[in-house]
């Protein structure tokens, strides 16, 4: 396909359908919040009138979420994202591009230190090795599913508890350094039931050398959410599933300091922070953030 979007003829053509950036207050319902930074998700509010036919960004297919009839383009942004201008490409139906340009802010994540009293868990067995990376083509096949059809994204809250640890904090276990705290905490005690998010297909159930109990749920134009270090999981990869519906409950599986919840939200095959997703919990944020 050639490179039309920067001749002037094309420009003017586009000039009615240019989109707008929006960044939205906390609402009461849970429409994701745009917050374009490292880790973050971008919210583009599209023309009424204007006919996508798909968008991209880094080659990665985006979502196409609704409020209002208002179609937004969905973009998460990985945490390694440089700062500055990034581009994201629609294309019309019509097979016309259009390059959409938005600024990558800053944001500073800090450290968490944590004690595992399973060394084998930050310190694998050689034989653990041949587990986790099959486990790791496993959890990397998830994270790039992609369904057509309407996405569900009116995230509910998946149970009562309190906010442990927020995505993004640099980790070290036992002192060692390892990968950036891939999604949120909400400590409860062992048993609590876990709910769906939102409507979905599992696309992925089992039990993983780090995250324990675990369970993928495809909602749609691959925003996926995920539930990990479950105590028992009462759902099959193929079911449909309804928001709301119970997955399973709260464990300590895989590698953990206590019984908790791990809830990860990907969106473009890149985790970004569930919070964005989950504006009702922005009281159990600030409590967070007060006391860390
Ligand atoms: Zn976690």
């Amino acid at each position: 396909m050639k490179w039309h979007f920067f001749s002037p003829r094309l420009r003017c053509r586009y000039r009615h359908v240019f989109a707008l950036l929006l960044i939205f207050p906390t609402l009461a319902f849970a429409f994701p919040e745009s917050n374009p930074v490292p880790g973050g998700i971008v919210l583009l509010a599209l023309n009424k009138n204007q006919i996508v036919q798909s968008a991209r960004y880094k080659n990665k297919k985006l979502a196409i979420i609704y409020k209002n009839d208002t179609p937004y383009v969905l973009l998460g942004l990985s945490l390694g994202s440089k700062l500055g201008q990034h581009t994201l490409t629609l294309t019309n139906t019509e097979g016309r591009e259009e390059k959409i340009a938005f600024n990558v802010g800053a944001k500073t994540y800090k450290s968490q230190h944590l004690r595992i009293k399973n060394k084998r868990k930050v310190n694998p067995y050689k034989k653990d090795m041949k587990r986790i990376l099959s486990e790791k083509k496993r959890k990397s096949k998830a994270k790039k599913h992609w369904r057509k059809g309407a996405v569900q994204a009116d995230f509910i809250v998946p149970l009562e508890g309190r906010i442990s640890s927020i995505f993004g904090l640099r980790r070290f276990f036992n002192e060692q350094p390892r990968r950036p705290h891939s999604g949120l905490d909400i400590a409860a005690p062992q048993g609590t039931p876990i709910k769906a998010m939102e409507a979905g297909t599992v696309i992925e159930a089992g039990n993983f050398f780090f995250s324990g109990n675990m369970v993928y749920l495809d909602h749609g134009q691959g925003i996926i959410s995920l539930y990990a270090h479950m105590h028992t999981i009462k759902v099959q990869t193929g079911d449909k599933i309804l928001k709301g519906q119970v997955l399973g409950t709260v464990g300590e599986t895989g590698r953990v300091t206590g019984p908790h919840l791990h809830l990860a939200v990907i969106a473009n095959q890149t985790l970004v922070d569930p919070l964005l997703f989950l504006p009702q919990l922005s009281l159990k944020a600030e409590e967070y953030f007060k006391n860390n």
